[in-house]
């Protein structure tokens, strides 16, 4: 079977009843192109590789010209019709570097020609391509770049390794070595660095830090109700908090930084706390419009929406229910959510990790208890450094 035909679990959404009580879609400003669908490496949690969906067997390796102009074109309608001010493009893979400067080049200077409003360039690589000709084509075209690394060199290559079993932490410094050079610091965009909770907390701090990151990502392994994470996450979570939040001068870690805006009332940027409405897409690299591709570690087919950008615009994607759930904020949550005292900082979690076989996408996240421990702790330390705060002023 085409992986890509399976059913969806949204029998309880009524799109067409959501829009008729008032809701109104967000348009996309974020758009993931998977421009190589090979990688170099062979990461042992990777979701493309590893996990449920095994789609990128049937894809074509590179985006072709054919599919990358029509993406193009499709965003630039897409901006058009919701008259965007500025588009995001995320470059990504596989390894996108695999794509080869060349084509990059061709990519950027095609987009610039043809959207209507701005756009911001960037990219997620593994590291290890990055070279001063690699980096001097990201430069000229304002490609920010963020790196994957998970910490110290021996947590690295336990995971992240090439296909000989070769650890990559090496090659992966190499590349970063060059990109911290002070001509390329305009495109250093960070470091994403997905959470080893049998790991020593600081010491994967530390090592991150040692490369001067502008901004760090704590990604959490993708895990659900079907295949749950192999241990809790809440104590290394907190660890790291406490030596950050103790800093003069922090680095950027969106997820506390989120953590943070959301005990103060405010809202969350990226999509593993809160109830901000999300507008990312994807683009399949034989043209397919997907949702985020995280959803590949719940099952196979479950970043469908059987449109692609050779003959479907983005717009009927916003009808999907997969990407409506994504935008309605508590009316997609479960009756344990919308009852736990922490629903407005957690929002659920992030939207693949709720996924439970048999009952969908309406369930707590699978790291429902570390959440609730981690924010309760977050709360907790912001809420007493106000209270000093109104105490020494009162
Ligand atoms: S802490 Fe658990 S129950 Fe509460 S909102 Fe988050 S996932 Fe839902």
């Amino acid at each position: 079977m085409d992986s890509r035909a399976a059913p969806w679990p949204y029998a309880d959404l009524d799109v067409a009843a959501l829009r008729a009580g008032g809701h109104r879609p967000v348009p996309f400003r974020e758009f993931v192109l998977k421009i190589h669908q090979r990688c170099n490496l062979a990461c042992d949690y990777c979701y493309m590789y590893e996990h449920a969906d095994q789609s990128w067997r049937e894809r074509p390796r590179t985006m072709s010209d054919e599919v990358r102009d029509a993406t193009l074109a499709r965003i630039a309608t897409h901006a058009r019709t919701h008259d965007l001010s500025r588009v995001r493009i995320v470059l990504h893979g596989g390894e996108p570097l695999l794509y080869g400067p060349a084509r990059l080049s061709s990519l950027v200077t095609a987009a610039r020609s043809t959207l209507p409003c701005p756009v911001e360039f960037s990219m997620q690589t593994n590291g290890v391509l990055l070279t001063e000709r690699t980096l001097a084509v990201l430069r000229t075209h304002g490609i920010a770049v963020g790196v994957s690394v998970d910490g110290t060199p021996a947590e690295h290559d336990r995971h992240r390794s090439f296909p000989s079993g070769k650890g990559s932490f090496g090659a992966v410094t190499r590349g970063l070595t060059l990109l911290q050079k002070p001509e390329n610091q305009q495109v250093y965009g960070g470091l994403l660095c997905t959470v080893n909770a049998s790991a020593d907390p600081i010491a994967c701090y530390q090592q991150l830090l040692e490369f001067a990151p502008p901004a760090i990502d704590l990604l959490l392994p993708h895990a659900n109700w079907a295949a749950p994470p192999p241990e809790p996450v809440a104590d290394w979570l907190i660890a790291v908090f406490d030596r950050w939040y103790g800093e003069k001068s922090p680095v950027r870690i969106r997820l506390f930084d989120d953590a943070i805006a959301l005990v103060l009332g405010g809202a969350a940027r990226g999509e593993q706390l809160g109830l901000s409405p999300s507008g990312v897409v994807v683009v399949e690299s034989d043209g397919d419009i997907e949702q985020v591709d995280a959803l590949k570690s719940a099952y196979p087919g479950a970043c469908a929406t059987g449109l692609n950008v050779l003959r479907d615009d983005f717009d009927p994607a916003l009808d999907h229910p997969g990407i409506v759930a994504r935008q309605i904020g508590r009316a997609a949550l479960s009756d344990e959510c919308l009852a736990c005292p922490a629903v407005a900082f957690c929002g659920g979690g992030h939207y693949a990790h709720r996924y439970r076989p048999g009952a969908g996408f309406r369930n707590p996240s699978v790291y429902c208890a570390d959440l609730q421990l981690f924010l309760r702790h977050v709360y907790d330390r912001v809420a007493a450094d106000l209270n000093t705060l109104v105490g020494s002023s009162s």
